[in-house]
């Protein structure tokens, strides 16, 4: 069996999540998947249940899944609560306590909403890009940092931005390894012109690349530049690889292109542990969104889309992963909408709705295939 430990958390979370259970009970009972799924709580419905935001027990069951599945976390009702125990500290927690190193992001555009898409039709039609972001070390985590006081009465902050050999290999590693089953690109983003941390960047890839991945085309791009190049000509991208800071920008920037929070899923990877399972972490974009939490109206399709990556990249599980991918295609190409994405012409359906839609589709298509083998 493979487990996983699914992680609602607060806001809408339940109710994207809910939708997300539905799709894995359906490949369970299609498929046999063997997905045996397991509940916790994290963020702000774990802070009024247990005063924190990851408990010890709930981070012992993630240490000890093969992945795990959230949903959001936070909203206002947490918002004076110390910054130490805050529940975004949870998924912090939980994104360091497993080594989830490597954070993919996805930027698709789906052709039946390329018009949600702030760029013009044309710059964005057929666009796929995966941003691999640098997800533990760099500036975020960086010693010394603080704020101090100078004797001349001005306060002066300090973050440092740093980097070894080891943290960009297995990065960069990644990134190869996963361009390999798709267009066999990396785009390698630092500013080696102005940081020397930069300068070791581009040089570790370019050793990694010449020593393990020549067979993969490789450029190095300024990441000041790169942020241009995503909005004058992104289908120039297939995988761009680069470090926490810069990834943090560029991957929303490039989740922008697609101009839907409520499409974008994730994955966070950790190292290959001893029993030969990774650590992996897989999350929509997307926050708990409290302004429409508990109205039923939400998008899950982030969250299936982020089950999709699961079987994909924990799994081995492509068929499934297609299937799903494939059958959410085809839900939007029949104008199938939550309100988030809706169009002129299309049918508004409530988050159940599209879970239920979704379902619908997945039948279709396996009694399809069924009868194209028959
Ligand atoms: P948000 O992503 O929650 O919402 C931004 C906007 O997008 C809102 O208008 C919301 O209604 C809409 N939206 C988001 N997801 C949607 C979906 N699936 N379907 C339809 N519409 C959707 O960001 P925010 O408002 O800045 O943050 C709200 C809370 O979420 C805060 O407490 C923040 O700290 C937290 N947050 C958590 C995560 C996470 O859990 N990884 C990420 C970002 C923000």
């Amino acid at each position: 069996m493979k487990q996983i430990v699914l992680l609602p958390g607060d806001g809408l979370g339940p109710e994207v999540m809910a939708e997300a259970v539905k799709t894995i009970g359906w490949f369970n009972k299609n498929f046999s998947a063997g997905l045996e799924t397991s509940t916790g709580d994290i963020g702000g419905c774990s802070i009024d249940k247990h005063g924190v935001p990851l408990s010890d027990a709930i981070l012992k069951k993630c240490r000890e899944a093969d992945a795990i599945l959230l949903a959001a976390v936070g909203g206002p009702k947490w918002d004076k609560v110390d910054y130490a125990i805050r529940p975004e500290a949870g998924l912090l927690k939980l994104r360091k306590e497993l080594e989830l190193y490597a954070n993919l992001r996805p930027a698709k555009v789906f052709d039946a909403l390329v018009d949600a898409s702030s760029l013009k039709a044309h710059i964005v039609k057929g666009l796929d890009i995966l941003i691999v972001r640098e997800l533990t070390g760099g500036v975020y985590f960086g010693e010394p940092r603080g704020i101090e006081k100078l004797p001349n009465g001005e306060r002066r902050g300090v973050n440092t931005q740093v980097y070894t050999t080891h943290e960009i290999h297995r990065v960069a590693r990644v990134a190869f390894e996963l361009a390999r089953k798709r267009k066999n690109k990396v785009t390698s983003c630092e500013k080696a012109n102005v940081m020397e941390s930069g300068k070791l960047w581009r040089e570790e890839v370019t050793a990694l690349h010449q020593a393990e991945y020549k067979d993969v085309e490789l450029s190095h791009m300024y990441a000041d530049n790169c942020a241009m190049q995503l909005l004058r000509n992104p289908s120039q991208f297939d995988v761009i690889v680069t470090d926490n800071l810069f990834g943090d920008i560029l991957s929303d920037e490039a989740s922008m292109l697609t101009g839907s929070l409520g499409m974008l899923p994730s994955a966070s990877l950790g190292g290959i542990r001893p029993d030969g399972k990774r650590a992996a972490l897989y999350e929509p974009i997307h926050g708990s969104a409290p302004d429409i939490a508990g109205k039923n109206i939400a998008n899950p399709l982030a969250t299936i889309l982020s089950v999709a990556m699961m079987f994909r990249y924990s799994f081995d599980m492509m068929k499934e992963a297609d299937l799903l991918e494939q059958a959410i295609e085809n839900i939007l190409n029949k104008g199938l909408r939550t309100t988030d994405i809706m169009a002129e012409g299309c049918k508004k359906l409530s988050t159940s709705e599209m879970g239920a839609a979704l379902l619908g589709e997945l039948d279709a298509l396996k009694s399809t295939k069924v009868a194209a083998r028959a």
